[in-house]
């Protein structure tokens, strides 16, 4: 299950930067994830619940904000929502289309005890 490793990959994240703050409990975790990972926000708080029991991220509450895909043409610098994963400008209608956001997976914020 994609969710799990992604759930472990964070609880590596999350316990390294609590450990590095002399942190006895995490209590609170804000995530980042892009709408592009096409993440579970359920599953992965579930996973992350199952391999944190123990931890001292256990119990803690998961926030969890979806970024959404936004694309950017290079050919005439238009930045637009991508909808239904259709990379293609809607001003000029180009195929040059890099991603912004919408990949990320990140950790954006811990309160800790
Ligand atoms: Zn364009």
């Amino acid at each position: 299950m994609h969710e799990m490793s992604i759930a472990q990959g964070i609880l590596d994240i999350v316990l390294k930067t609590a450990t590095e703050h002399s942190a006895v409990k995490v209590t609170y975790i804000k995530l980042l994830i892009g709408q592009m990972t096409q993440v579970e926000p359920e599953s992965l708080t579930f996973g992350f619940a199952v391999l944190s029991a123990g931890t001292i991220a256990d119990g803690a509450k998961i926030d969890i904000t979806i970024v959404p895909l936004v694309g950017k043409c290079s050919s005439c610098e238009e930045q637009f929502t991508v909808e239904r994963y259709s990379f293609l400008c809607p001003h000029c209608h180009s195929a040059n289309v890099t991603v912004v956001s919408g990949r990320e997976l990140a950790v954006d914020y811990l309160e800790v005890e």
